[in-house]
């Protein structure tokens, strides 16, 4: 009886996550004092609380702005003054465009406005897998094999499922910048990430218990993966270093820094490195040379961790070596971003090269299962 109350809970709640509509703040940098709407496609109606007062068509526009704490919407050569509206799409296809200070973009679906203060809280109330194709546009880019847009699709999945709540004291979902992931605007130029959605629509990867995984990727990791735990202090058993070979090519691969010694030793002193260094940094000796990602860079009696360097000194990733030469210091780095789960340029390549969405997950991330999101409840159950 117990154990199947807790089982209908969480069918349940999975079922309410996939079937619903997520709740996506869009222009989240922005203070958004005005917008206009044009329908791009299908047709929308105006609706007020629960009241429909206007339908929009194809090419029509409606605008509004902030006045006072409300909302003033212009339409159809009346206005009326809100705190909140919604505009529904009504067809099978529904798209706008809309435009905040000189930006426009395009969203699928419906849009809600809510007064907030002094701007406007705009919600485009997206379709999940119309959120998944405007995620994976907007963070994978437009350059990949058919293959890297599928599984970039399942991992912004497995993100969206597994952190639905994440804005929920502020009353949606998730935001459209990198806090949560990018979205923005529908997916429009390249059929393939449309493709890719659909072909892998409701995967998601999930850990030997069959819980959403902690989907996390960076652009390019240098050659070696970082354990959870090295960068984020909770260890994680699927998120495990390991050595890539296949994004030591990219774009991304090596970067350099150039400080000049004054630069570097005043930079040592606020770490309160013991003065004996000045020896090292004199005799333009090599003193940090790691075969490897290192946790901490080890000076006389003291270590620092790469990863507070690394947010110190502004560098692209925590894997690097420093070099003397006259003068300069040499801070020599491979990779970009925090190094943790999947490699995005080393993921690339693998996909150019042939492997298949499941092995390029299964190489990034250790000991996962990817399951449709129908079929969780099953696996659950065992
Ligand atoms: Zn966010
Ligand atoms: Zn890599």
């Amino acid at each position: 009886m117990f154990k199947g109350s807790l089982f209908f809970v969480f069918l349940f709640s999975v079922q309410s996550i996939f079937a619903h509509h997520f709740s996506i703040s869009i222009f989240s940098l922005k203070t958004v004092h005005s917008a206009t709407v044009n329908i791009s496609r299908g047709s929308y109606n105006l609706f007020i609380d629960s009241a429909n007062v206007a339908t929009f068509k194809q090419g029509e526009t409606l605008k509004f702005a902030i006045e006072g704490s409300k909302i003033r919407v212009h339409y159809k050569g009346t206005s009326k003054l809100l705190s909140h509206f919604k505009l529904t799409g009504e067809e099978y296809l529904n798209n706008f465009k809309i435009g905040v200070g000189g930006e426009l973009r395009t969203y699928e679906d419906n849009l809600i406005c809510r007064a907030e203060g002094k701007s406007i809280l705009l919600l485009n109330d997206v379709e999940l897998e119309h959120y998944i194709a405007g995620v994976v546009e907007s963070e994978a880019g437009l350059k990949a094999a058919p293959e890297y847009f599928k599984l970039q699709a399942i991992l912004c999945r497995t993100y969206a499922l597994k952190n639905f709540d994440r804005h929920a004291l502020e009353g949606f979902n998730l935001c459209d910048n990198v806090h949560c992931q990018a979205y923005y605007s529908k997916s429009s130029k390249i059929p393939d990430i449309l493709k890719a959605t659909t072909a892998t629509n409701g995967l998601i990867i999930t850990d030997d218990r069959f819980d959403l995984i902690n989907a996390t990727f960076h652009s390019n990791c240098g050659g070696q993966t970082c354990n959870s735990e090295d960068v984020w202090l909770t260890p994680l058993p699927y998120l495990r270093s390991v050595k890539d070979t296949f994004c030591v090519k990219s774009r991304n691969a090596r970067w350099e820094k150039i400080m000049t010694k004054n630069q570097w030793q005043n930079y040592l002193m606020s770490l309160d490195v013991p003065k004996e260094l000045d020896t090292a940094v004199n005799g333009e000796e090599v003193f940090f040379s790691p075969d490897g990602r290192q946790i901490s860079f080890y000076f006389p009696g003291k270590s620092v961790k790469t990863t507070k360097i690394r947010t110190d000194l502004k560098l692209k990733s925590a894997y690097f070596k420093v070099e003397m030469a006259h003068d300069s210091v040499f801070i020599q780095g491979r990779g970009y971003g925090h190094g943790v789960g999947l490699c995005q340029e080393g993921a690339m390549q693998m996909a150019k090269e042939g492997y298949a969405y499941n092995q390029i997950i299964g190489y990034y991330f250790a000991g996962v299962f990817i399951v449709n999101l129908n079929a969780l409840e099953f696996f659950k159950e065992e």
